[in-house]
């Protein structure tokens, strides 16, 4: 299965806007972990690369990035493990200076958008608020204008949109329910 930079976004059924997947994927073309496995889930491994680990890694957890330019990051909401090569289990979410907030679901401050700081809160707030969200386009703009920072910021080390659409879409379906 291929995991690519949008992931949930572009296996989604109902996402028409396909500039989502140009806007971001064109910086950040889709990269597959190998046909390597998280040694604790099983789940397929995502490509990150060494400056992401340096950069959201612990102060003191970064002597211990071994000497390799590419990593495998593990997208399994309910597993522990964040960062591990072909044959072994490296880093945990304890190991990271951010919640990452794919590991956390039940988290309403842990980001979805780390380079813009858009959590499930915040989120949900402008749709309360306005009864709409305009964060994927306000991300789109900032995403063409230059800003996205996702290598160093992002514990997946890309772009956060087909997360961003994915949780715009659940918090909307919990606030109508909610009304
Ligand atoms: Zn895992």
């Amino acid at each position: 299965m291929s995991r690519g930079c949008c992931p949930d976004y572009e296996t989604s059924p109902k996402a028409p806007q396909e500039t989502v997947t140009e806007v971001c994927c064109e910086l950040h073309p889709p990269q597959k972990c190998g046909p390597a496995k998280c040694p604790e889930c099983g789940e397929l491994g995502k490509t990150v690369q060494r400056i992401t680990l340096g950069a959201l890694l612990r102060p003191e957890k970064r002597p211990e990035i071994p000497k390799q330019k590419e990593f495998c990051f593990c997208r399994s909401a309910t597993c522990a493990i964040v960062y591990f090569a072909p044959d072994r289990v490296l880093f945990r979410k304890d190991d990271l200076s951010v919640a990452v907030g794919l590991k956390e679901p039940q988290d309403p401050a842990a980001p979805v958008c780390y380079c813009f700081g858009w959590t499930p809160e915040k989120i949900q707030a402008e749709i309360r608020n306005t009864g709409k969200s305009t964060v994927t386009d306000q991300i789109k703009a900032q995403v063409k204008a230059g800003n996205c920072y996702c290598e160093v910021t992002n514990p997946q080390g890309t772009c956060c949109l087909g997360d961003v659409s994915k949780a715009v879409k659940e918090i909307k379906e919990k606030v109508r329910l909610e009304i």
